[in-house]
């Protein structure tokens, strides 16, 4: 190195080590302890605290809540990023939205961004900045923009069917997403599709105290016309609801209700839902609130016998089913026998059963058929060859106090995510060193395989042990569902019950309780419930009642196919389980682009930044995982031409142009430098750089040029 130069650099360094100290890193790998979880953090902190709520690990995008509006997201920000590098501005959603557009344009290839992240950390508002950004500075024709603004508009309408305020987050998507954009070859926006998974529809009759149910019940009855209530049978009043009522928090101060409901009701015109889907669509959402007042008594036989039908002639009405037909399928079971059929009283217990799995299988049939019908308006009618975009917006990992069926539907699918992550990062990284002609040095990680193993291994996996309880006539319980994975899986290192578990753990354990060791942490699940949720059990003759709707939404809701068929469904696990198999498989034949959303802290606060809770979330994200990959053989890579194009000032062969081979200047440029052999490698078009604090220091002589 000459000697000058390097003392020129020392000073750089300083100066730049200041502005360092206050605002931090834009990208951890230049992070100098770079295997310090702290400096990680510290690094966030630092950045939350100047309301740099975006940073890099190489190419993922770290987003902290900052809980407050920025602005950032102005049309004027959007322009500014717009075919820009990674690198040259701040980082921003925009720049990694930007950057998975110009690389599928100048690629040809298709992409999915994931976006993962706890409840309340940001994943939802992530994806509408996504959207918009491409709604607003992709190329625009006026047929198109009518795509656009429905792609927008699917928005309103599947939050307030799908979403919900939850103890941690007052708009809560309580369903996954995932949705492909579709561009033509100039780059236009000309179409989308939409996958949805695993809606929680135990929310339609339960909801915890502090909870709600589904936004759109709310806005109906705040923002719907005395006229419409009127027909729908409706009081406005939210607490004459029986389904409205567990959670005594009806009214929340960050909603809006009545302005919700308005825009709901544009976007249902913007996607061109005629008035009978309007009017169909309401009939069964009011059919729910009605269905969830219908009460029992027990006669003297301890028989369910209709408290008042007044309730139920309104369900009849709304779903256009004969009120004696409704009333017999929520009181008898339909017993076949040989080629009889015997009507079998229910008990009240039953008959609230089948009334709450009616209004569940309503409500979240309604659901599915609404993303269809947001599907055939967004459908590109164009057969020409379409690269896409799929944005990814799922529930992250959950741990409550009692943990469910659902949060270990839920958590099972982080672990998937997680071991997708695996696979493409590493594949990615191998890859890429190989077509650059750079040996690949293997790195070391947990591998989650082996807890996805443990849950959907065939015939021994707890999915299938679970289904196997599913389908045991009579006898199978709870607890014997608990049993038979002690038996099968009772050596599983990442498996323990109360049974298995040495003294010191089992203290917390209860009987009805097992114990995951997932990637992200452990999590204790009460098997309560299991099995019936599994079932999701929707009683035969309500199907064929239901089949006779008159109501056009129901009657593609409940088709004689389903009827007819004497084939047992998929339960709810084994559904889940190939709707993620399906996903693994869209999302594996594409480029990845991550975004990771951190919470900054649990009450909604802006400001705050809760060390404890972030560095919780660092971990199961397994960022510093991921920071390793990155840096693990060469920390940092970059494009021959962009690596000129940023550093040429360093160097007097090179600026103000370099008119050769771009792999010649940059090798003048680092030789210029002083880069020791050791530091670098040119591969067939990028540089490697194998230690974050070269290009540190290049970074700081640049900064002070
Ligand atoms: P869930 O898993 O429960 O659906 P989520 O990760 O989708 O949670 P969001 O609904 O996106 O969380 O965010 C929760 C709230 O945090 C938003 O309603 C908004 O108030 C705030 N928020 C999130 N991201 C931002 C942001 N970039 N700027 C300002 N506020 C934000
Ligand atoms: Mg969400």
């Amino acid at each position: 190195m000459q000697k000058g130069k390097g003392k020129v650099r020392q000073l750089d360094l300083e100066r730049a080590l200041t502005a360092r100290d206050r605002v931090g890193v834009q990208d951890m790998v230049l992070l100098d302890a770079h295997n310090s979880e702290t400096a990680f953090l510290d690094n966030l902190k630092k950045r939350f605290s100047e309301d740099l709520i975006y940073t890099y690990i190489g190419t993922l995008l770290i987003s902290v809540n900052p809980y407050k509006e920025l602005d950032i997201y102005s049309k004027r920000h959007m322009d500014l990023y717009m075919v820009v590098n990674f690198y040259e501005l701040p980082p921003h959603i925009y720049a990694l939205a930007d950057n998975a557009y110009q690389t599928m344009l100048a690629e040809a290839n298709n992409h999915f961004i994931l976006i993962s992240g706890e409840s309340g950390a940001g994943k939802t508002e992530a994806t509408k900045k996504i959207l918009q950004y491409y709604a607003v500075s992709c190329p625009s024709s006026s047929l198109l923009n009518s795509v656009r603004d429905q792609m927008l508009m699917s928005n309103p309408i599947l939050e307030a069917f799908g979403n919900a305020k939850t103890l941690k987050n007052d708009n809560s998507s309580r369903f996954g997403k995932y949705m492909d954009i579709q561009f033509d070859c100039q780059g236009d926006a000309v179409g989308g599709h939409i996958l949805s998974y695993l809606l929680e529809k135990s929310r339609v009759v339960h909801q915890n105290h502090g909870e709600r149910n589904f936004h759109i019940f709310y806005q109906l009855l705040e923002g719907g016309d005395d006229d419409l209530l009127r027909q729908l049978g409706l009081e406005r009043d939210t607490q004459h609801y029986n389904y409205l009522l567990q959670g005594e928090c009806a009214k929340v101060s960050s909603i809006n209700d009545r302005n919700d409901w308005k825009s709901v009701k544009n976007a249902l015109s913007v996607m061109h839902f005629d008035l009978s889907d309007i009017e169909h669509l309401f009939g069964t959402i009011a059919s729910v609130l009605h269905l969830g007042n219908v009460q029992f008594d027990r006669d003297t036989k301890g028989n369910a016998v209709l408290n008042s039908n007044a309730e139920l002639r309104w369900v009849s009405k709304l779903i256009g089913v004969h009120v004696q037909v409704l009333t017999e399928a929520l009181s008898y079971r339909k017993i076949e026998a040989r080629s009889d059929e015997v009507l079998c009283p229910f008990t009240v217990d039953h008959a609230i059963y089948a009334r709450d799995a009616l209004a569940k299988a309503i409500y979240g049939r309604t659901f599915t058929w609404l993303v269809n019908r947001i599907n055939e308006s967004l459908e590109n009618q164009d057969s020409n060859r379409k690269t896409v975009i799929g944005l990814l917006d799922i529930y992250g990992f959950e741990v409550f106090y009692v943990n469910s069926f659902e949060q270990f539907c839920i958590n099972y699918c982080n672990e998937k995510l997680q071991q997708l992550f695996i696979q493409l990062t590493l594949k990615a990284e191998q890859e890429e060193y190989e077509a650059e002609g750079i040996e690949w040095e293997p790195v070391q990680f947990f591998n989650n395989k082996i807890i996805c193993d443990m849950v959907e291994e065939k015939h021994r996996g707890i999915i299938s042990v679970l289904d196997e309880e599913c389908v045991m006539p009579g006898d199978a319980t709870d607890l014997t569902f608990l049993e038979k994975m002690e038996k099968k899986m009772g050596n599983h290192p990442h498996f323990i019950t109360q049974k298995l578990a040495d003294k010191k753990t089992r203290r917390s354990l209860e009987r009805g309780d097992f114990r995951l060791l997932h990637y992200a942490g452990e999590v204790t699940y009460c098997v309560v419930g299991f099995i019936d949720k599994n079932n999701d059990l929707l009683y035969r003759h309500i199907k064929e009642v239901m089949r006779q709707s008159k109501n056009s939404i129901m009657q593609q809701c409940f088709t004689s196919d389903e009827v007819d068929s004497r084939r047992r469904p998929e339960t709810v696990a084994t559904q889940f389980k190939n709707s993620l198999q399906g996903l693994t498989e869209i999302l594996m034949a594409k480029q990845a682009w991550y975004v990771r959303c951190l919470k900054s802290n649990d009450n909604k606060q802006s400001g705050r930044f809760d060390d404890v809770l972030v560095r919780h979330q660092v971990k199961y994200l397994g960022l510093m995982e991921h920071l390793r990959v990155r840096r693990a053989g060469f920390a940092y890579r970059k494009r021959y031409e962009e690596f000129l194009k940023r550093y040429k000032p360093l160097c007097p062969d090179t600026w103000p142009h370099w008119r050769g081979v771009p792999a010649e200047g940059v090798e003048r440029l680092v030789q210029h430098l002083g880069y020791q052999p050791d530091e670098y490698k040119m591969g067939r078009t990028k540089i490697f750089i194998r230690y974050a604090r070269t290009l540190f220091a290049t970074e700081d002589a640049y900064e002070i040029c």
